[in-house]
Protein backbone atom coordinates (compact mmCIF):
# COMPACT_ATOMS: atom_id res chain seq x y z
CA UNK A 1 0.00 0.00 0.00
CA UNK A 2 1.60 3.28 -0.98
CA UNK A 3 1.95 5.40 1.56
CA UNK A 4 0.65 8.30 1.83
CA UNK A 5 2.63 11.61 0.76
CA UNK A 6 3.21 13.65 4.12
CA UNK A 7 2.41 17.58 2.42
CA UNK A 8 4.88 19.81 4.93
CA UNK A 9 2.85 23.30 5.20
CA UNK A 10 5.01 26.10 4.80
CA UNK A 11 4.98 28.59 7.53
CA UNK A 12 3.44 31.63 6.91
CA UNK A 13 5.81 34.45 7.70
CA UNK A 14 4.29 36.46 10.49
CA UNK A 15 3.19 39.46 8.65
CA UNK A 16 1.32 37.98 6.78
CA UNK A 17 -1.19 35.80 9.59
CA UNK A 18 -0.70 39.10 12.36
CA UNK A 19 -3.30 41.86 11.91
CA UNK A 20 -2.47 45.48 12.56
CA UNK A 21 -3.34 47.26 15.38
CA UNK A 22 -2.34 51.09 16.74
CA UNK A 23 0.13 51.04 19.45
CA UNK A 24 -1.91 53.40 21.50
CA UNK A 25 -6.08 54.18 21.18
CA UNK A 26 -7.08 57.19 22.71
CA UNK A 27 -10.53 58.07 23.64
CA UNK A 28 -11.69 61.91 24.96
CA UNK A 29 -14.48 62.64 26.17
CA UNK A 30 -15.31 66.68 26.46
CA UNK A 31 -17.76 66.65 29.42
CA UNK A 32 -20.54 68.81 28.13
CA UNK A 33 -19.57 69.24 24.31
CA UNK A 34 -22.77 70.39 22.18
CA UNK A 35 -22.01 69.70 18.16
CA UNK A 36 -22.48 72.93 17.11
CA UNK A 37 -19.41 74.43 19.27
CA UNK A 38 -17.34 72.50 16.35
CA UNK A 39 -18.75 75.32 13.77
CA UNK A 40 -20.64 78.35 16.11
CA UNK A 41 -16.52 78.77 17.07
CA UNK A 42 -15.17 76.99 14.28
CA UNK A 43 -13.27 80.86 13.17
CA UNK A 44 -11.41 80.98 16.44
CA UNK A 45 -9.97 77.53 16.43
CA UNK A 46 -6.43 77.39 15.05
CA UNK A 47 -5.72 75.86 11.82
CA UNK A 48 -3.22 74.08 13.99
CA UNK A 49 -4.97 73.33 16.38
CA UNK A 50 -6.93 70.31 18.13
CA UNK A 51 -10.05 70.60 16.64
CA UNK A 52 -9.01 71.40 13.12
CA UNK A 53 -7.03 68.65 12.98
CA UNK A 54 -9.21 66.07 13.65
CA UNK A 55 -11.85 67.83 11.05
CA UNK A 56 -9.28 68.28 8.00
CA UNK A 57 -7.44 65.01 8.78
CA UNK A 58 -9.66 62.65 10.16
CA UNK A 59 -13.36 61.29 10.16
CA UNK A 60 -16.26 63.11 11.47
CA UNK A 61 -19.51 61.71 12.21
CA UNK A 62 -21.59 64.61 12.10
CA UNK A 63 -25.06 63.66 13.46
CA UNK A 64 -24.04 61.30 16.68
CA UNK A 65 -27.31 61.08 19.23
CA UNK A 66 -27.64 59.63 22.26
CA UNK A 67 -30.11 56.81 22.38
CA UNK A 68 -31.53 57.36 26.16
CA UNK A 69 -32.29 59.42 29.13
CA UNK A 70 -31.28 60.91 31.22
CA UNK A 71 -28.23 62.63 29.29
CA UNK A 72 -25.77 62.53 31.98
CA UNK A 73 -22.13 62.23 32.89
CA UNK A 74 -22.37 58.87 34.50
CA UNK A 75 -24.43 57.49 31.87
CA UNK A 76 -22.85 59.10 29.02
CA UNK A 77 -19.27 57.92 29.78
CA UNK A 78 -20.44 53.81 30.41
CA UNK A 79 -22.50 54.46 27.11
CA UNK A 80 -19.46 55.41 25.47
CA UNK A 81 -17.41 52.40 26.52
CA UNK A 82 -19.52 49.82 26.35
CA UNK A 83 -21.79 50.32 23.54
CA UNK A 84 -24.48 50.25 25.55
CA UNK A 85 -27.26 51.72 27.48
CA UNK A 86 -28.44 52.33 31.04
CA UNK A 87 -31.32 49.51 30.53
CA UNK A 88 -28.06 46.73 30.27
CA UNK A 89 -25.36 48.64 31.96
CA UNK A 90 -27.30 49.76 35.27
CA UNK A 91 -25.70 53.00 35.23
CA UNK A 92 -28.85 54.70 34.79
CA UNK A 93 -27.57 57.99 36.11
CA UNK A 94 -24.91 60.27 38.35
CA UNK A 95 -27.30 59.07 41.28
CA UNK A 96 -30.18 56.77 41.62
CA UNK A 97 -32.01 55.30 44.11
CA UNK A 98 -32.27 51.70 44.43
CA UNK A 99 -35.43 49.90 45.13
CA UNK A 100 -34.08 46.78 46.53
CA UNK A 101 -31.63 48.22 49.25
CA UNK A 102 -33.72 51.14 49.34
CA UNK A 103 -30.94 53.65 49.82
CA UNK A 104 -29.60 56.42 47.04
CA UNK A 105 -26.45 55.55 45.47
CA UNK A 106 -23.55 57.64 43.18
CA UNK A 107 -22.57 55.56 40.28
CA UNK A 108 -19.44 54.46 41.11
CA UNK A 109 -20.18 53.86 45.29
CA UNK A 110 -18.57 50.93 46.68
CA UNK A 111 -18.20 50.58 50.41
CA UNK A 112 -15.75 47.18 50.21
CA UNK A 113 -13.06 50.16 48.59
CA UNK A 114 -10.98 52.80 50.40
CA UNK A 115 -9.27 55.76 48.31
CA UNK A 116 -5.25 55.22 47.68
CA UNK A 117 -3.28 58.73 47.44
CA UNK A 118 -3.20 61.75 49.41
CA UNK A 119 -6.89 62.61 50.50
CA UNK A 120 -8.68 63.74 53.26
CA UNK A 121 -11.73 62.98 52.30
CA UNK A 122 -13.24 59.02 52.70
CA UNK A 123 -14.10 58.14 49.05
CA UNK A 124 -14.97 54.67 48.13
CA UNK A 125 -15.03 54.24 44.28
CA UNK A 126 -15.08 51.35 42.15
CA UNK A 127 -16.52 50.35 38.29
CA UNK A 128 -19.04 47.71 39.97
CA UNK A 129 -22.11 48.99 39.72
CA UNK A 130 -21.94 48.75 36.18
CA UNK A 131 -22.78 45.30 34.76
CA UNK A 132 -21.12 45.51 31.49
CA UNK A 133 -17.59 45.08 29.74
CA UNK A 134 -15.65 48.06 28.82
CA UNK A 135 -13.96 48.43 25.25
CA UNK A 136 -10.50 48.63 27.50
CA UNK A 137 -12.00 45.56 29.32
CA UNK A 138 -12.36 43.37 26.07
CA UNK A 139 -8.88 44.73 24.69
CA UNK A 140 -7.03 43.69 28.16
CA UNK A 141 -8.46 40.02 27.49
CA UNK A 142 -8.01 39.97 24.11
CA UNK A 143 -4.42 40.46 24.54
CA UNK A 144 -3.98 38.13 27.56
CA UNK A 145 -4.32 41.18 29.75
CA UNK A 146 -0.54 42.47 27.86
CA UNK A 147 -2.46 45.72 26.76
CA UNK A 148 -2.57 48.58 29.50
CA UNK A 149 -5.75 50.07 30.24
CA UNK A 150 -5.96 53.67 32.28
CA UNK A 151 -8.60 56.36 32.75
CA UNK A 152 -8.40 59.95 33.56
CA UNK A 153 -10.10 63.04 34.35
CA UNK A 154 -10.87 65.57 36.95
CA UNK A 155 -14.38 63.46 38.01
CA UNK A 156 -14.22 60.20 39.12
CA UNK A 157 -16.90 59.01 37.80
CA UNK A 158 -15.56 60.01 33.95
CA UNK A 159 -12.21 57.95 34.88
CA UNK A 160 -13.32 54.95 36.54
CA UNK A 161 -16.42 54.09 34.45
CA UNK A 162 -14.33 54.32 30.85
CA UNK A 163 -11.63 52.83 31.70
CA UNK A 164 -13.74 49.61 33.21
CA UNK A 165 -13.09 46.80 35.41
CA UNK A 166 -9.96 45.23 34.74
CA UNK A 167 -7.84 48.27 34.08
CA UNK A 168 -4.78 48.84 35.62
CA UNK A 169 -5.55 51.96 37.05
CA UNK A 170 -7.98 55.22 37.10
CA UNK A 171 -7.09 58.48 38.50
CA UNK A 172 -9.32 61.14 39.53
CA UNK A 173 -8.75 64.55 41.08
CA UNK A 174 -9.55 65.60 44.59
CA UNK A 175 -10.82 68.64 46.98
CA UNK A 176 -7.06 68.55 48.16
CA UNK A 177 -5.92 69.23 44.63
CA UNK A 178 -4.13 65.80 44.06
CA UNK A 179 -5.18 62.66 41.86
CA UNK A 180 -5.92 59.90 43.70
CA UNK A 181 -7.33 56.61 42.76
CA UNK A 182 -8.91 53.73 44.45
CA UNK A 183 -7.59 50.16 46.14
CA UNK A 184 -10.04 48.50 43.72
CA UNK A 185 -7.10 48.87 41.18
CA UNK A 186 -3.88 49.21 43.93
CA UNK A 187 -2.91 49.36 47.34
CA UNK A 188 -0.61 52.36 46.11
CA UNK A 189 -0.48 55.10 43.99
CA UNK A 190 2.38 55.01 41.58
CA UNK A 191 5.22 57.32 42.67
CA UNK A 192 4.48 59.20 39.04
CA UNK A 193 1.44 60.08 40.53
CA UNK A 194 2.88 61.02 43.57
CA UNK A 195 5.65 63.43 41.89
CA UNK A 196 2.75 64.78 39.46
CA UNK A 197 1.12 65.45 42.92
CA UNK A 198 4.38 67.17 44.64
CA UNK A 199 4.46 69.96 41.34
CA UNK A 200 1.20 71.50 42.89
CA UNK A 201 0.46 72.38 39.51
CA UNK A 202 -2.93 73.66 40.37
CA UNK A 203 -1.18 76.55 42.41
CA UNK A 204 0.67 78.05 39.72
CA UNK A 205 -2.41 77.70 37.46
CA UNK A 206 -4.46 79.75 40.24
CA UNK A 207 -1.68 82.40 40.22
CA UNK A 208 -2.45 82.45 36.35
CA UNK A 209 -6.24 83.34 37.09
CA UNK A 210 -8.78 83.46 34.29
CA UNK A 211 -8.15 86.35 31.81
CA UNK A 212 -9.60 86.82 28.11
CA UNK A 213 -7.68 84.66 26.33
CA UNK A 214 -8.67 86.49 22.74
CA UNK A 215 -6.89 90.09 22.56
CA UNK A 216 -8.77 93.02 21.71
CA UNK A 217 -9.08 93.94 17.92
CA UNK A 218 -7.86 97.11 16.97
CA UNK A 219 -9.58 97.56 13.67
CA UNK A 220 -13.22 96.78 14.66
CA UNK A 221 -12.34 98.37 18.27
CA UNK A 222 -13.97 95.57 20.21
CA UNK A 223 -13.37 91.99 21.73
CA UNK A 224 -13.85 88.68 19.44
CA UNK A 225 -16.48 87.62 22.04
CA UNK A 226 -19.13 89.69 20.97
CA UNK A 227 -18.78 88.06 17.74
CA UNK A 228 -19.94 84.79 18.98
CA UNK A 229 -21.37 85.21 22.68
CA UNK A 230 -22.64 87.34 24.83
CA UNK A 231 -21.72 88.77 28.77
CA UNK A 232 -24.05 86.29 30.69
CA UNK A 233 -23.09 87.87 33.88
CA UNK A 234 -27.27 89.03 34.53
CA UNK A 235 -28.38 85.57 34.99
CA UNK A 236 -25.18 83.44 35.40
CA UNK A 237 -24.06 81.68 38.22
CA UNK A 238 -21.40 82.97 40.53
CA UNK A 239 -18.92 80.41 41.05
CA UNK A 240 -15.93 82.56 42.10
CA UNK A 241 -18.19 84.63 44.59
CA UNK A 242 -21.28 87.40 44.04
CA UNK A 243 -18.43 90.46 43.63
CA UNK A 244 -16.69 88.07 40.31
CA UNK A 245 -19.55 88.28 37.83
CA UNK A 246 -17.23 88.28 34.93
CA UNK A 247 -14.00 87.79 33.32
CA UNK A 248 -11.76 88.60 34.63
CA UNK A 249 -11.69 86.29 37.56
CA UNK A 250 -8.99 86.40 40.34
CA UNK A 251 -8.26 82.51 41.48
CA UNK A 252 -5.18 83.05 44.29
CA UNK A 253 -7.70 83.44 46.87
CA UNK A 254 -8.33 79.56 46.67
CA UNK A 255 -4.37 78.88 46.96
CA UNK A 256 -3.62 76.82 49.85
CA UNK A 257 -7.94 76.56 50.60
CA UNK A 258 -10.16 75.39 47.91
CA UNK A 259 -8.68 73.33 45.26
CA UNK A 260 -12.12 72.55 43.38
CA UNK A 261 -12.64 75.65 41.90
CA UNK A 262 -10.00 74.81 39.42
CA UNK A 263 -12.30 72.65 37.73
CA UNK A 264 -14.59 75.33 36.75
CA UNK A 265 -11.82 77.56 34.75
CA UNK A 266 -10.07 76.63 31.76
CA UNK A 267 -7.23 75.95 33.55
CA UNK A 268 -8.66 72.97 34.75
CA UNK A 269 -7.85 71.38 31.41
CA UNK A 270 -4.76 72.23 31.39
CA UNK A 271 -3.79 70.39 34.73
CA UNK A 272 -5.56 67.63 32.92
CA UNK A 273 -3.67 67.43 29.81
CA UNK A 274 -0.30 67.56 32.10
CA UNK A 275 -1.46 64.33 34.10
CA UNK A 276 -2.10 62.64 30.48
CA UNK A 277 1.01 63.11 29.37
CA UNK A 278 2.60 62.31 32.86
CA UNK A 279 0.85 59.01 32.19
CA UNK A 280 1.50 58.27 28.56
CA UNK A 281 5.09 58.86 29.25
CA UNK A 282 5.43 57.05 32.79
CA UNK A 283 3.88 53.78 32.07
CA UNK A 284 4.99 53.57 28.98
CA UNK A 285 1.86 53.81 27.00
CA UNK A 286 2.34 52.50 23.42
CA UNK A 287 5.06 50.96 23.96
CA UNK A 288 4.40 47.80 25.19
CA UNK A 289 4.09 44.52 22.72
CA UNK A 290 0.39 45.07 22.81
CA UNK A 291 -2.28 47.96 21.95
CA UNK A 292 -2.70 50.24 25.06
CA UNK A 293 -5.71 52.36 25.79
CA UNK A 294 -6.06 55.88 27.37
CA UNK A 295 -9.10 57.07 28.39
CA UNK A 296 -9.15 60.99 29.21
CA UNK A 297 -12.62 63.20 30.04
CA UNK A 298 -12.10 66.75 29.94
CA UNK A 299 -14.22 67.90 33.05
CA UNK A 300 -14.14 72.02 33.37
CA UNK A 301 -17.04 72.24 30.33
CA UNK A 302 -19.17 70.60 32.10
CA UNK A 303 -18.72 73.02 35.43
CA UNK A 304 -18.16 75.58 32.98
CA UNK A 305 -21.22 75.32 30.92
CA UNK A 306 -23.29 74.84 33.99
CA UNK A 307 -22.27 78.13 35.55
CA UNK A 308 -22.27 80.13 32.76
CA UNK A 309 -24.44 78.76 29.95
CA UNK A 310 -23.53 77.49 25.98
CA UNK A 311 -23.76 81.17 24.98
CA UNK A 312 -21.49 83.02 27.20
CA UNK A 313 -18.26 84.21 26.84
CA UNK A 314 -16.62 82.07 30.09
CA UNK A 315 -17.54 79.07 27.58
CA UNK A 316 -16.22 80.67 24.25
CA UNK A 317 -12.94 81.24 26.10
CA UNK A 318 -12.87 77.70 27.46
CA UNK A 319 -13.28 76.14 23.81
CA UNK A 320 -10.28 78.63 22.24
CA UNK A 321 -7.86 77.52 25.48
CA UNK A 322 -9.41 73.80 24.71
CA UNK A 323 -8.41 74.02 21.48
CA UNK A 324 -4.85 74.84 22.19
CA UNK A 325 -4.65 71.76 24.93
CA UNK A 326 -5.89 69.17 22.80
CA UNK A 327 -3.15 70.87 20.15
CA UNK A 328 -0.47 70.42 22.52
CA UNK A 329 -1.95 66.78 23.54
CA UNK A 330 -1.80 65.64 19.71
CA UNK A 331 1.84 66.64 19.56
CA UNK A 332 2.62 65.05 22.52
CA UNK A 333 1.36 61.72 21.00
CA UNK A 334 3.26 61.90 17.38
CA UNK A 335 6.61 62.74 19.18
CA UNK A 336 6.24 59.97 21.70
CA UNK A 337 4.09 57.13 20.32
CA UNK A 338 4.55 58.32 16.76
CA UNK A 339 2.94 60.01 14.43
CA UNK A 340 0.03 57.60 12.33
CA UNK A 341 0.68 54.89 15.61
CA UNK A 342 -2.50 56.23 17.28
CA UNK A 343 -6.23 56.05 16.94
CA UNK A 344 -7.91 58.50 18.69
CA UNK A 345 -11.93 59.62 18.86
CA UNK A 346 -13.07 62.67 20.50
CA UNK A 347 -17.06 62.93 21.56
CA UNK A 348 -18.93 64.43 24.64
CA UNK A 349 -21.31 62.75 26.85
CA UNK A 350 -23.93 64.83 26.72
CA UNK A 351 -24.64 68.41 25.07
CA UNK A 352 -26.56 71.26 27.32
CA UNK A 353 -29.64 73.56 26.91
CA UNK A 354 -29.31 77.29 26.63
CA UNK A 355 -29.11 78.87 30.01
CA UNK A 356 -32.49 79.86 30.92
CA UNK A 357 -32.03 83.63 31.74
CA UNK A 358 -30.65 83.80 28.29
CA UNK A 359 -33.90 82.09 26.95
CA UNK A 360 -35.74 84.77 28.63
CA UNK A 361 -33.51 87.65 27.37
CA UNK A 362 -34.27 86.33 23.47
CA UNK A 363 -37.64 85.93 23.82
CA UNK A 364 -37.35 82.06 23.19
CA UNK A 365 -38.97 79.39 25.28
CA UNK A 366 -37.75 77.60 28.07
CA UNK A 367 -37.15 78.12 31.97
CA UNK A 368 -36.50 75.71 35.25
CA UNK A 369 -38.12 72.65 36.49
CA UNK A 370 -37.78 73.09 40.04
CA UNK A 371 -37.51 69.86 41.57
CA UNK A 372 -36.83 69.98 44.89
CA UNK A 373 -39.96 72.41 45.42
CA UNK A 374 -41.68 70.23 43.55
CA UNK A 375 -41.29 67.44 45.63
CA UNK A 376 -42.01 69.15 48.75
CA UNK A 377 -45.41 70.42 47.26
CA UNK A 378 -46.15 67.20 46.51
CA UNK A 379 -45.51 65.25 49.63
CA UNK A 380 -47.55 68.16 51.25
CA UNK A 381 -50.85 67.97 49.36
CA UNK A 382 -50.52 63.82 49.07
CA UNK A 383 -50.09 64.13 52.86
CA UNK A 384 -53.82 66.13 53.09
CA UNK A 385 -54.77 63.82 50.70
CA UNK A 386 -53.28 60.55 51.64
CA UNK A 387 -53.04 61.17 55.95
CA UNK A 388 -49.10 60.22 55.16
CA UNK A 389 -46.09 62.56 54.96
CA UNK A 390 -43.34 61.67 52.43
CA UNK A 391 -44.92 59.56 50.15
CA UNK A 392 -42.20 61.32 47.78
CA UNK A 393 -38.77 60.07 48.32
CA UNK A 394 -37.72 62.28 45.35
CA UNK A 395 -36.76 62.90 41.78
CA UNK A 396 -33.82 61.80 39.86
CA UNK A 397 -33.65 61.70 36.31
CA UNK A 398 -36.35 63.12 35.72
CA UNK A 399 -38.21 60.69 37.23
CA UNK A 400 -40.35 60.45 40.51
CA UNK A 401 -39.32 57.98 43.20
CA UNK A 402 -42.42 56.92 45.68
CA UNK A 403 -41.81 56.01 48.70
CA UNK A 404 -42.70 51.99 48.53
CA UNK A 405 -41.89 51.05 52.12
CA UNK A 406 -43.99 53.37 53.39
CA UNK A 407 -46.95 53.40 51.16
CA UNK A 408 -46.52 49.24 52.43
CA UNK A 409 -46.42 49.86 56.04
CA UNK A 410 -49.88 52.18 55.86
CA UNK A 411 -51.61 49.63 53.63
CA UNK A 412 -51.95 52.59 51.33
CA UNK A 413 -53.05 52.08 47.07
CA UNK A 414 -49.98 52.57 45.38
CA UNK A 415 -51.97 53.19 42.10
CA UNK A 416 -53.98 56.13 43.45
CA UNK A 417 -51.06 57.82 44.63
CA UNK A 418 -49.15 57.39 41.55
CA UNK A 419 -52.51 58.63 39.46
CA UNK A 420 -52.51 61.67 41.92
CA UNK A 421 -48.85 62.50 40.85
CA UNK A 422 -49.35 62.10 37.32
CA UNK A 423 -52.38 64.45 37.32
CA UNK A 424 -50.03 67.08 39.44
CA UNK A 425 -47.11 67.02 37.31
CA UNK A 426 -49.28 67.32 34.23
CA UNK A 427 -50.51 71.05 35.36
CA UNK A 428 -47.16 72.45 35.93
CA UNK A 429 -45.78 74.78 33.54
CA UNK A 430 -42.65 73.02 32.80
CA UNK A 431 -44.19 69.26 32.14
CA UNK A 432 -45.04 68.26 28.46
CA UNK A 433 -45.86 64.47 29.66
CA UNK A 434 -46.19 62.94 32.65
CA UNK A 435 -46.47 58.89 32.67
CA UNK A 436 -46.67 55.27 34.69
CA UNK A 437 -42.90 54.44 33.29
CA UNK A 438 -44.07 50.58 33.69
CA UNK A 439 -47.25 51.26 31.48
CA UNK A 440 -44.98 53.16 28.60
CA UNK A 441 -46.04 50.47 26.02
CA UNK A 442 -49.46 52.10 26.32
CA UNK A 443 -48.81 55.77 26.89
CA UNK A 444 -49.06 57.60 23.76
CA UNK A 445 -45.63 59.42 23.31
CA UNK A 446 -43.59 60.08 20.27
CA UNK A 447 -41.84 56.02 19.11
CA UNK A 448 -38.06 58.22 19.91
CA UNK A 449 -39.02 59.45 23.50
CA UNK A 450 -40.39 55.55 24.09
CA UNK A 451 -37.20 54.36 22.82
CA UNK A 452 -34.93 56.39 24.85
CA UNK A 453 -36.84 56.29 27.77
CA UNK A 454 -36.79 52.71 27.64
CA UNK A 455 -33.02 52.44 27.37
CA UNK A 456 -32.71 54.64 30.01
CA UNK A 457 -35.47 52.07 32.31
CA UNK A 458 -33.08 49.57 34.75
CA UNK A 459 -36.39 48.33 37.02
CA UNK A 460 -34.60 48.22 40.12
CA UNK A 461 -32.84 51.39 40.10
CA UNK A 462 -36.19 53.53 38.38
CA UNK A 463 -38.40 55.26 39.44
CA UNK A 464 -42.02 55.18 39.36
CA UNK A 465 -43.35 58.26 36.94
CA UNK A 466 -41.43 59.55 33.92
CA UNK A 467 -41.18 63.27 33.28
CA UNK A 468 -41.22 65.12 29.94
CA UNK A 469 -40.08 68.28 30.61
CA UNK A 470 -41.08 70.62 27.61
CA UNK A 471 -37.91 72.09 25.46
CA UNK A 472 -35.59 74.44 27.00
CA UNK A 473 -36.81 73.71 30.10
CA UNK A 474 -34.12 72.72 32.70
CA UNK A 475 -33.81 70.76 36.09
CA UNK A 476 -32.67 72.95 39.15
CA UNK A 477 -33.45 75.94 41.00
CA UNK A 478 -31.71 78.47 38.95
CA UNK A 479 -29.20 80.69 38.12
CA UNK A 480 -27.21 77.61 37.06
CA UNK A 481 -28.06 75.60 33.63
CA UNK A 482 -28.47 72.22 33.18
CA UNK A 483 -28.61 68.98 30.95
CA UNK A 484 -30.27 65.28 30.85
CA UNK A 485 -32.79 65.46 28.28
CA UNK A 486 -33.82 63.92 24.72
CA UNK A 487 -33.57 67.40 23.24
CA UNK A 488 -31.16 67.33 20.75
CA UNK A 489 -29.35 70.42 22.91
CA UNK A 490 -28.94 67.64 25.14
CA UNK A 491 -28.29 64.71 22.87
CA UNK A 492 -26.43 65.92 19.95
CA UNK A 493 -22.30 65.18 20.41
CA UNK A 494 -19.52 65.32 18.28
CA UNK A 495 -17.62 62.19 17.11
CA UNK A 496 -14.70 62.90 15.27
CA UNK A 497 -12.38 60.08 14.83
CA UNK A 498 -8.55 60.09 13.84
CA UNK A 499 -4.86 58.51 12.91
CA UNK A 500 -4.41 54.83 12.91
CA UNK A 501 -7.12 52.77 10.51
CA UNK A 502 -9.30 56.36 10.05
CA UNK A 503 -9.90 57.87 6.51
CA UNK A 504 -10.45 61.19 6.12
CA UNK A 505 -13.85 62.71 5.71
CA UNK A 506 -17.59 63.32 6.96
CA UNK A 507 -20.81 62.17 6.83
CA UNK A 508 -24.34 63.21 7.81
CA UNK A 509 -25.63 59.77 8.03
CA UNK A 510 -27.08 59.19 11.67
CA UNK A 511 -25.29 57.36 13.97
CA UNK A 512 -25.34 56.99 18.37
CA UNK A 513 -23.48 57.33 21.27
CA UNK A 514 -23.58 53.07 21.31
CA UNK A 515 -21.66 52.62 18.16
CA UNK A 516 -18.27 54.16 19.10
CA UNK A 517 -17.33 50.85 20.96
CA UNK A 518 -18.12 48.66 18.64
CA UNK A 519 -16.51 50.43 16.00
CA UNK A 520 -12.93 50.74 17.95
CA UNK A 521 -13.69 46.96 18.68
CA UNK A 522 -13.83 46.23 14.24
CA UNK A 523 -10.51 48.40 13.93
CA UNK A 524 -8.96 46.61 16.72
CA UNK A 525 -10.03 43.39 15.74
CA UNK A 526 -11.57 42.15 19.54
CA UNK A 527 -14.83 41.22 20.77
CA UNK A 528 -17.24 44.05 21.45
CA UNK A 529 -18.25 44.64 25.01
CA UNK A 530 -20.86 42.62 26.57
CA UNK A 531 -23.74 44.87 26.76
CA UNK A 532 -23.11 46.30 23.28
CA UNK A 533 -26.27 46.75 21.22
CA UNK A 534 -24.65 49.60 18.83
CA UNK A 535 -23.51 49.16 15.27
CA UNK A 536 -20.20 49.40 13.77
CA UNK A 537 -19.71 52.80 11.82
CA UNK A 538 -17.80 51.36 8.44
CA UNK A 539 -17.23 54.54 6.63
CA UNK A 540 -14.98 55.90 9.01
CA UNK A 541 -12.54 52.72 8.84
CA UNK A 542 -9.78 53.20 5.44
ZN1 LIG B 1 -23.10 68.32 33.78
Amino acid sequence: MAQKKHIAHKPRPVTEIGIGRPKLVIGIVIDQMRWDYLYRYNDLFKADGGFKRLLNNGFSCENTFIPYVPTVTGAGHTCIYTGSVPAIHGIVGNNWFDNIDNRAYYCTDDSTVHAVGDTTVDVRMSPKNMFATTIGDELRMATNFKSKVIGLSLKDRAAILPAGHAANGAYWYDKKGYFISSSYYMDSVPTWVETFNKRRVADSLYSLAWVKYLPWNLTTQSYAYDQYAEDASAYSDRPFGKNQSQLPYDLSKYIGKDYSKIATTPQGNVLLEMMAEAAVSNEQLGKGTATDMLTVSFSSPDYIGHAYGPDSYEQLDDYVRLDDVLAKFFNFLDSTVGKGQYTLFLTADHGVSHIPGFDSTHHLPGGYFYGDSTVKEMNQQLAAKFGTDSLVKGIDNFQVYLNHPLIQSASLDKKAIEEWVIHYLQQQTAVAQAFDLKDIGNYPVTAMQKEMVVNGYFPSRAGDVQIIVKPGFVEGGGPADSHGVWNPYDSHIPLLWYGWGIKQGASNKEVYMTDIAPTVAALLHIQMPDGCIGKVIPDVMK
